[in-house]
């Protein structure tokens, strides 16, 4: 997307000692993929750079790796899966696009309104890319170390929780 064209590794200047350690994680990713064995999750409060550090691993990856892979963001999938309800076909054949892409950036998870079926449909996309041994890089709001309302595994079950800590390593930032 446009907005974060210019999200690029050069153009983040660390603030803090956690935006220090997410860039040198995200360049460590970025050098290593696809030899990775976990994805990443950047949490932490709006407006810290998690998701233009997604991007600038994503633009660096298809620009010197040459290999596929997809920025999306979690509220437009929902909407657009959605949208291409009533021609069912149609909208598992989205949903499976998105989660077989070699790398998946699943941008700002728990920013919709999380329904039963919100949830089904995370579950349905981490279980796949954890069966598959497919990477994937979540950014999002929710925390992992509070029981609270804004917890991740309060709004999406403890399950999807803890696969995805199987799958990623978790990285705060802010
Ligand atoms: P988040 O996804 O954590 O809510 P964003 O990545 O969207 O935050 O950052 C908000 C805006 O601030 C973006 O335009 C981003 O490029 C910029 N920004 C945030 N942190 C930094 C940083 N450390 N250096 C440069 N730009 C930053
Ligand atoms: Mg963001």
């Amino acid at each position: 997307p446009s907005r974060y064209k210019n999200c690029k590794f050069k153009t983040f200047i660390p603030q803090t000692l956690y935006q220090k350690r997410a860039l040198r994680l995200c360049k460590e990713f970025f050098k290593l993929y696809p030899f990775v064995d976990k994805g990443l999750v950047l949490y932490g409060p709006p407006g810290v750079g998690k998701t233009h550090l997604a991007v600038a691993l994503l633009i660096n990856i298809l620009k010197y790796k040459g290999l596929r892979g997809r920025f999306v963001d979690f509220r437009n999938l929902l909407i657009d899966i959605k949208t291409t309800f009533d021609t069912k076909e149609s909208s598992q054949e989205l949903l499976h696009r998105v989660m077989e892409v070699p790398l998946l950036i699943l941008d700002d998870v728990g920013a919709e309104r999380t329904t039963d079926w919100a949830k089904d449909i995370l579950s349905t996309i981490i279980n796949y890319r954890y069966t598959n041994s497919l990477p994937t890089i979540i950014t999002t709001n929710l925390t992992f170390d509070s029981p609270l309302d804004d917890s991740f595994s309060s709004r999406f079950g403890e399950r999807t929780e803890s696969r995805i800590y199987e799958m990623c390593k978790l990285i705060r930032v802010e």
